[in-house]
Protein backbone atom coordinates (compact mmCIF):
# COMPACT_ATOMS: atom_id res chain seq x y z
CA UNK A 1 0.00 0.00 0.00
CA UNK A 2 1.60 3.17 -0.78
CA UNK A 3 2.26 5.66 1.58
CA UNK A 4 0.30 8.74 2.03
CA UNK A 5 1.49 11.62 0.41
CA UNK A 6 -0.06 14.15 2.54
CA UNK A 7 2.97 16.51 2.04
CA UNK A 8 1.18 18.14 -1.03
CA UNK A 9 -1.86 18.91 0.18
CA UNK A 10 -2.54 22.48 1.36
CA UNK A 11 -5.08 22.49 4.11
CA UNK A 12 -8.54 23.40 3.19
CA UNK A 13 -10.27 26.53 4.28
CA UNK A 14 -12.61 26.78 7.38
CA UNK A 15 -15.83 24.64 6.09
CA UNK A 16 -14.12 23.36 2.92
CA UNK A 17 -13.19 19.44 2.77
CA UNK A 18 -10.09 18.05 0.27
CA UNK A 19 -9.36 14.74 -0.35
CA UNK A 20 -5.93 13.33 1.69
CA UNK A 21 -6.01 9.77 0.07
CA UNK A 22 -7.98 7.24 -0.98
CA UNK A 23 -10.94 7.11 0.91
CA UNK A 24 -10.19 9.89 3.54
CA UNK A 25 -11.45 13.21 3.20
CA UNK A 26 -10.26 16.47 5.66
CA UNK A 27 -13.10 18.62 6.90
CA UNK A 28 -12.04 21.79 8.21
CA UNK A 29 -14.76 23.03 10.81
CA UNK A 30 -15.31 26.21 11.91
CA UNK A 31 -15.36 26.87 15.49
CA UNK A 32 -16.67 29.77 17.61
CA UNK A 33 -13.76 29.84 20.22
CA UNK A 34 -9.94 30.98 20.15
CA UNK A 35 -9.46 27.56 18.65
CA UNK A 36 -10.95 28.78 15.59
CA UNK A 37 -11.39 24.85 14.06
CA UNK A 38 -11.63 21.27 13.77
CA UNK A 39 -10.76 18.60 11.42
CA UNK A 40 -13.33 16.17 11.21
CA UNK A 41 -12.68 12.97 8.93
CA UNK A 42 -14.70 11.38 6.75
CA UNK A 43 -13.95 7.69 5.65
CA UNK A 44 -15.48 6.59 2.50
CA UNK A 45 -17.44 3.07 3.76
CA UNK A 46 -19.49 1.18 0.62
CA UNK A 47 -21.08 4.06 -1.17
CA UNK A 48 -21.55 5.98 1.78
CA UNK A 49 -19.26 7.91 4.32
CA UNK A 50 -18.06 7.16 8.05
CA UNK A 51 -18.12 10.76 9.62
CA UNK A 52 -15.69 10.85 12.56
CA UNK A 53 -16.27 13.96 14.70
CA UNK A 54 -18.73 16.66 14.14
CA UNK A 55 -18.34 20.33 15.45
CA UNK A 56 -20.44 22.03 17.79
CA UNK A 57 -24.29 22.14 17.11
CA UNK A 58 -24.63 25.52 16.17
CA UNK A 59 -26.17 27.07 12.91
CA UNK A 60 -23.08 27.67 10.89
CA UNK A 61 -21.88 24.05 11.62
CA UNK A 62 -25.27 22.83 10.31
CA UNK A 63 -24.74 24.81 7.35
CA UNK A 64 -21.19 23.70 6.76
CA UNK A 65 -22.51 20.03 7.00
CA UNK A 66 -25.27 20.42 4.47
CA UNK A 67 -22.75 21.94 1.81
CA UNK A 68 -20.52 19.00 2.48
CA UNK A 69 -23.28 16.35 1.96
CA UNK A 70 -23.87 17.60 -1.31
CA UNK A 71 -19.84 18.76 -2.13
CA UNK A 72 -17.56 16.49 -0.46
CA UNK A 73 -19.98 13.73 0.38
CA UNK A 74 -21.45 13.52 -2.96
CA UNK A 75 -24.57 13.48 -2.31
CA UNK A 76 -23.62 9.60 -0.50
CA UNK A 77 -25.19 9.03 2.79
CA UNK A 78 -23.44 8.40 5.82
CA UNK A 79 -23.38 4.91 7.16
CA UNK A 80 -22.02 5.63 10.80
CA UNK A 81 -21.29 8.78 13.03
CA UNK A 82 -18.01 8.51 15.35
CA UNK A 83 -16.89 10.70 17.99
CA UNK A 84 -13.36 10.10 19.19
CA UNK A 85 -14.43 11.44 22.26
CA UNK A 86 -17.45 13.60 24.29
CA UNK A 87 -16.28 17.51 23.84
CA UNK A 88 -18.22 19.43 22.65
CA UNK A 89 -16.41 20.06 19.45
CA UNK A 90 -16.25 16.73 18.76
CA UNK A 91 -20.11 15.34 19.38
CA UNK A 92 -21.43 18.37 19.39
CA UNK A 93 -23.56 17.64 15.66
CA UNK A 94 -23.47 14.15 16.34
CA UNK A 95 -27.46 13.30 17.42
CA UNK A 96 -28.30 15.90 14.84
CA UNK A 97 -26.10 13.59 12.18
CA UNK A 98 -27.41 10.62 13.84
CA UNK A 99 -30.78 11.16 13.45
CA UNK A 100 -30.27 12.87 9.69
CA UNK A 101 -28.81 9.65 8.16
CA UNK A 102 -31.02 7.30 10.31
CA UNK A 103 -27.64 5.57 11.37
CA UNK A 104 -25.62 4.71 14.78
CA UNK A 105 -23.50 6.52 16.73
CA UNK A 106 -20.15 4.61 17.93
CA UNK A 107 -18.64 5.97 20.86
CA UNK A 108 -16.68 4.26 24.13
CA UNK A 109 -18.85 3.85 27.05
CA UNK A 110 -17.22 5.90 29.23
CA UNK A 111 -17.42 8.88 26.71
CA UNK A 112 -21.01 8.53 25.64
CA UNK A 113 -22.34 8.11 29.37
CA UNK A 114 -20.49 11.07 30.93
CA UNK A 115 -21.84 13.04 27.56
CA UNK A 116 -25.17 11.53 28.29
CA UNK A 117 -25.04 13.04 31.81
CA UNK A 118 -23.49 16.66 30.84
CA UNK A 119 -26.21 17.32 28.28
CA UNK A 120 -28.52 16.43 31.24
CA UNK A 121 -26.91 18.70 33.05
CA UNK A 122 -28.25 21.87 31.00
CA UNK A 123 -30.55 24.16 32.73
CA UNK A 124 -29.75 22.86 36.28
CA UNK A 125 -28.54 24.55 39.32
CA UNK A 126 -24.64 24.16 39.91
CA UNK A 127 -24.38 21.55 42.10
CA UNK A 128 -22.95 22.03 46.10
CA UNK A 129 -20.34 19.35 45.05
CA UNK A 130 -19.18 21.50 42.19
CA UNK A 131 -19.06 24.76 44.42
CA UNK A 132 -16.85 23.31 47.36
CA UNK A 133 -14.53 21.73 44.80
CA UNK A 134 -13.82 25.18 43.04
CA UNK A 135 -13.75 26.69 46.79
CA UNK A 136 -11.24 23.96 47.50
CA UNK A 137 -9.18 25.63 44.72
CA UNK A 138 -9.58 28.80 46.32
CA UNK A 139 -12.06 30.77 44.21
CA UNK A 140 -13.54 33.75 45.76
CA UNK A 141 -17.07 34.56 45.90
CA UNK A 142 -17.21 36.11 42.97
CA UNK A 143 -15.36 33.58 41.09
CA UNK A 144 -18.25 30.89 42.16
CA UNK A 145 -21.24 32.81 41.30
CA UNK A 146 -19.77 33.07 37.87
CA UNK A 147 -19.36 28.96 38.29
CA UNK A 148 -23.02 29.73 39.18
CA UNK A 149 -24.40 31.39 35.82
CA UNK A 150 -22.26 29.54 33.62
CA UNK A 151 -23.42 26.19 34.79
CA UNK A 152 -25.15 23.95 32.40
CA UNK A 153 -23.26 25.32 28.91
CA UNK A 154 -22.44 22.29 27.59
CA UNK A 155 -25.99 21.30 26.31
CA UNK A 156 -26.02 24.69 24.19
CA UNK A 157 -23.57 23.48 22.15
CA UNK A 158 -24.12 19.79 21.89
CA UNK A 159 -26.97 18.45 20.53
CA UNK A 160 -29.59 15.89 22.42
CA UNK A 161 -27.25 12.10 21.61
CA UNK A 162 -29.57 9.16 20.95
CA UNK A 163 -30.62 6.88 23.16
CA UNK A 164 -29.02 3.89 22.09
CA UNK A 165 -25.16 4.02 20.76
CA UNK A 166 -22.74 0.94 19.72
CA UNK A 167 -19.35 0.75 22.06
CA UNK A 168 -16.42 0.82 20.67
CA UNK A 169 -13.42 -0.45 22.32
CA UNK A 170 -9.73 -0.71 22.47
CA UNK A 171 -8.49 -3.29 20.43
CA UNK A 172 -12.04 -3.20 18.05
CA UNK A 173 -11.25 -3.48 14.45
CA UNK A 174 -13.48 -1.49 12.45
CA UNK A 175 -13.50 -1.96 8.59
CA UNK A 176 -14.68 0.46 6.44
CA UNK A 177 -14.02 -0.25 2.59
CA UNK A 178 -11.54 -2.39 3.16
CA UNK A 179 -9.99 -0.99 5.12
CA UNK A 180 -9.06 -1.84 8.97
CA UNK A 181 -8.84 1.08 11.51
CA UNK A 182 -7.92 -0.28 14.92
CA UNK A 183 -9.14 1.60 18.23
CA UNK A 184 -6.64 2.66 20.31
CA UNK A 185 -7.69 4.14 23.67
CA UNK A 186 -6.34 7.21 25.54
CA UNK A 187 -7.10 8.67 28.99
CA UNK A 188 -6.11 11.86 30.45
CA UNK A 189 -7.79 14.58 28.38
CA UNK A 190 -11.07 12.96 28.44
CA UNK A 191 -11.68 9.66 29.75
CA UNK A 192 -11.87 6.76 27.54
CA UNK A 193 -10.74 8.77 23.80
CA UNK A 194 -11.27 6.35 21.11
CA UNK A 195 -8.07 6.89 18.68
CA UNK A 196 -8.48 5.44 14.92
CA UNK A 197 -5.44 3.46 13.82
CA UNK A 198 -4.75 1.95 9.96
CA UNK A 199 -2.07 -0.12 10.29
CA UNK A 200 -1.82 -1.03 6.69
CA UNK A 201 -1.87 2.79 5.44
CA UNK A 202 0.14 3.61 8.86
CA UNK A 203 -2.32 6.79 9.44
CA UNK A 204 -3.69 7.34 12.47
CA UNK A 205 -6.93 9.87 13.63
CA UNK A 206 -6.02 11.39 16.77
CA UNK A 207 -8.64 13.54 18.15
CA UNK A 208 -7.24 15.26 20.88
CA UNK A 209 -5.31 12.70 22.28
CA UNK A 210 -2.21 13.41 19.96
CA UNK A 211 -1.82 17.56 18.43
CA UNK A 212 1.11 18.97 16.74
CA UNK A 213 1.64 22.33 18.85
CA UNK A 214 -1.27 22.65 21.77
CA UNK A 215 -1.07 20.09 24.76
CA UNK A 216 -4.39 19.01 25.31
CA UNK A 217 -6.02 19.82 28.71
CA UNK A 218 -5.67 17.43 31.09
CA UNK A 219 -8.24 18.44 34.26
CA UNK A 220 -9.94 16.97 37.49
CA UNK A 221 -13.77 18.10 37.36
CA UNK A 222 -15.80 17.99 40.13
CA UNK A 223 -17.57 15.01 39.23
CA UNK A 224 -14.35 12.60 40.55
CA UNK A 225 -12.34 15.22 42.31
CA UNK A 226 -9.86 12.36 43.43
CA UNK A 227 -9.45 11.40 40.01
CA UNK A 228 -5.38 11.36 38.41
CA UNK A 229 -5.70 12.29 35.46
CA UNK A 230 -2.31 12.83 34.72
CA UNK A 231 -1.21 9.48 35.27
CA UNK A 232 -3.43 8.24 32.81
CA UNK A 233 -2.49 10.78 30.55
CA UNK A 234 1.15 9.71 31.38
CA UNK A 235 0.09 5.91 31.03
CA UNK A 236 -1.65 6.93 27.80
CA UNK A 237 1.47 8.42 26.00
CA UNK A 238 3.62 4.98 27.24
CA UNK A 239 1.12 3.12 25.49
CA UNK A 240 0.80 5.29 22.24
CA UNK A 241 4.54 4.96 22.08
CA UNK A 242 4.66 1.42 21.67
CA UNK A 243 1.94 0.94 19.86
CA UNK A 244 2.84 3.25 16.89
CA UNK A 245 5.51 3.68 14.64
CA UNK A 246 7.30 6.79 14.65
CA UNK A 247 6.26 7.57 11.10
CA UNK A 248 2.68 7.06 11.20
CA UNK A 249 0.55 9.88 9.50
CA UNK A 250 -0.98 11.72 12.34
CA UNK A 251 -4.65 13.02 12.01
CA UNK A 252 -4.85 15.54 14.60
CA UNK A 253 -8.45 17.08 16.22
CA UNK A 254 -6.69 20.78 15.82
CA UNK A 255 -3.90 21.92 13.20
CA UNK A 256 -2.39 20.14 10.60
CA UNK A 257 -1.69 16.51 9.99
CA UNK A 258 2.53 15.34 10.20
CA UNK A 259 4.31 12.37 11.30
CA UNK A 260 7.02 11.68 14.13
CA UNK A 261 4.77 10.61 16.82
CA UNK A 262 7.33 9.90 19.37
CA UNK A 263 9.12 13.03 19.29
CA UNK A 264 5.42 14.65 20.15
CA UNK A 265 4.40 12.43 22.08
CA UNK A 266 8.32 12.98 24.55
CA UNK A 267 7.37 16.72 24.09
CA UNK A 268 4.07 16.25 25.50
CA UNK A 269 5.08 14.30 28.43
CA UNK A 270 7.94 16.61 28.87
CA UNK A 271 6.02 19.46 29.27
CA UNK A 272 3.86 17.98 32.29
CA UNK A 273 7.27 16.50 33.97
CA UNK A 274 8.27 19.99 33.76
CA UNK A 275 5.52 21.68 35.20
CA UNK A 276 5.74 19.13 38.27
CA UNK A 277 9.22 20.15 38.58
CA UNK A 278 8.12 23.87 38.98
CA UNK A 279 5.43 23.19 40.98
CA UNK A 280 8.06 20.74 43.25
CA UNK A 281 10.37 24.09 43.43
CA UNK A 282 7.76 26.28 44.27
CA UNK A 283 6.01 24.55 47.01
CA UNK A 284 7.83 25.30 50.31
CA UNK A 285 5.22 27.37 51.58
CA UNK A 286 1.33 26.28 51.35
CA UNK A 287 -0.52 27.07 47.97
CA UNK A 288 -3.83 26.49 46.94
CA UNK A 289 -4.56 25.33 42.97
CA UNK A 290 -5.21 28.97 41.95
CA UNK A 291 -2.07 30.18 43.78
CA UNK A 292 0.27 28.23 41.06
CA UNK A 293 -1.48 29.36 37.75
CA UNK A 294 1.48 31.63 37.40
CA UNK A 295 4.21 28.49 37.73
CA UNK A 296 1.99 26.48 35.19
CA UNK A 297 0.60 28.64 32.40
CA UNK A 298 2.31 31.70 30.43
CA UNK A 299 -1.11 33.33 29.56
CA UNK A 300 -3.32 35.42 32.08
CA UNK A 301 -5.85 33.43 33.30
CA UNK A 302 -9.22 35.17 33.35
CA UNK A 303 -13.00 34.83 33.74
CA UNK A 304 -13.29 32.99 30.41
CA UNK A 305 -10.62 30.02 31.47
CA UNK A 306 -10.47 29.85 34.67
CA UNK A 307 -12.53 26.46 35.75
CA UNK A 308 -10.23 25.08 33.04
CA UNK A 309 -6.86 26.12 34.99
CA UNK A 310 -8.00 25.22 38.40
CA UNK A 311 -8.73 21.66 36.81
CA UNK A 312 -5.36 21.49 35.25
CA UNK A 313 -3.27 22.65 38.19
CA UNK A 314 -5.34 20.19 40.09
CA UNK A 315 -4.43 17.43 37.93
CA UNK A 316 -0.77 18.36 38.63
CA UNK A 317 -1.04 18.79 42.56
CA UNK A 318 -2.95 15.33 42.81
CA UNK A 319 -0.51 13.78 40.53
CA UNK A 320 2.24 14.19 43.24
CA UNK A 321 0.19 13.98 46.27
CA UNK A 322 -0.48 10.32 44.95
CA UNK A 323 3.55 10.04 44.49
CA UNK A 324 4.10 11.21 47.96
CA UNK A 325 6.11 14.18 46.94
CA UNK A 326 3.22 16.42 47.92
CA UNK A 327 0.67 16.79 50.40
CA UNK A 328 -2.59 18.63 50.53
CA UNK A 329 -4.63 19.68 53.86
CA UNK A 330 -8.27 21.37 53.77
CA UNK A 331 -8.61 24.60 56.49
CA UNK A 332 -11.44 25.18 58.27
CA UNK A 333 -13.27 27.31 55.30
CA UNK A 334 -12.60 24.32 53.16
CA UNK A 335 -9.92 25.71 51.07
CA UNK A 336 -7.44 23.10 50.07
CA UNK A 337 -3.87 24.07 50.72
CA UNK A 338 -0.60 21.82 49.13
CA UNK A 339 2.68 22.07 50.00
CA UNK A 340 6.01 19.76 49.70
CA UNK A 341 6.17 16.71 51.85
ZN1 LIG B 1 -11.11 17.21 23.64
Amino acid sequence: MDRIQYEDIARPANGEAVSLADGITWLRMPLPFSLNHINLWLLRDGSGWVIVDTGVDTRTSRDVWKDTFAGAMRGDPATHVIATHLHPDHVGCAGWLVQHFGVDLWMTREEYLLCRILVGDTGNEAPDEALRFYRAAGFDDKQLQLYRDNFGMFGRVVGELPQSYRRLQDGDLCSFAGHDWEIIVGRGHSPEHACLYDRTRNVLIAGDQILPTISPNVSVWPTEPRADPLKDWFDSIDRLEAALPDDVLVLPAHGKPFRGVHVRLEQLRKEHKDNLDKLLETASAPRRAVDVFDVLFNSAITDSNRVMAAGEAISHLTYLCNTGEMLAEQDNSGVRYYRRS
